[in-house]
């Protein structure tokens, strides 16, 4: 199976998720996410119209994406791991979005060295909402300090929320998750009307038809898109 008929049938069923929940696929983005994929598996699926990459560690996406890619000229990078604070100057000249915001630490750290550089940088705060292995703000309250640290700084653009959902086979434990960081958007906008939350990442190759069900409008797939599973 290439990767663009991967694409092909993670299209598929992401348009039947949408039929079965009423909603429409271009209000959902496909991000495709590529560590550990070589940049020629990445051209490949660039070929077959994917545009938007995840990449969970900054050396590796430096390895692959630090020059410059003329043959990729609108590929959008997002980081989507944890990022450590030695490493936000160079994924701030890698990434267009830091989806992983995990801790004020960080967020005074992107602040820092955006005012440094002059430039902006668009973020997600991240949510824990179950799965062990992962970081994130453990609930809403830790969420509304971190969006009033954010407000403090004009330089890093806020637009949403994600999440990984727990790595089970019960489908209620992982519906629940993305619950979760529904309920928590729908707090946020309330208190913090002047940033628009429009953004949900959530949803992979494991689960992003329960995510589209629930509400996601960005899935973050990698093995379904690379490996075909
Ligand atoms: C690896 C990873 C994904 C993609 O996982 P797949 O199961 O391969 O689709 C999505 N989000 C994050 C944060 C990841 O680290």
């Amino acid at each position: 199976m290439s990767i663009k008929d991967n694409i092909a049938r993670v299209e598929e069923r992401i348009q039947k998720a949408c039929d079965r929940s009423g909603r429409k696929r271009e209000d959902i983005q496909l991000m495709a996410v590529s560590k550990f994929q070589s940049l020629e598996a990445i051209g490949e699926a660039y070929g077959a119209g994917l545009r938007l990459f995840g990449e969970s560690r900054v050396q590796e996406a430096k390895t692959k994406f630090g020059t410059p890619l003329p043959e990729m000229p609108d590929l959008e990078l997002h980081c989507i791991g944890q990022l450590q604070r030695n490493k936000v100057k160079p994924a701030l000249q890698l990434f267009s979005c830091i989806q992983s915001v995990d801790r004020n630490e960080l967020i005074l750290e992107l602040a820092n060295q955006c005012q440094r550089f002059q430039r902006s940088i668009e973020i997600l705060l991240e949510l824990h909402t179950g799965e062990r292995s992962k970081t994130g703000y453990p609930n809403v309250d830790a969420l509304a300090c971190a969006v009033e640290l954010v407000l403090a700084s004009p330089l890093l653009h806020l637009r949403g929320l994600m999440t990984m959902a727990p790595y089970t086979d019960d489908p209620m434990l992982i519906r629940q998750s993305f619950k979760t960081l529904v309920g928590a958007q729908k707090i946020l906008q309330q208190r913090f009307p002047e940033i628009t939350f429009n953004v949900l990442s959530m949803g992979m190759s494991n689960d992003f038809e329960l995510a589209i069900e629930e509400g996601s409008n960005l899935l973050r797939i990698g093995t379904a898109l690379f490996k075909g599973k």
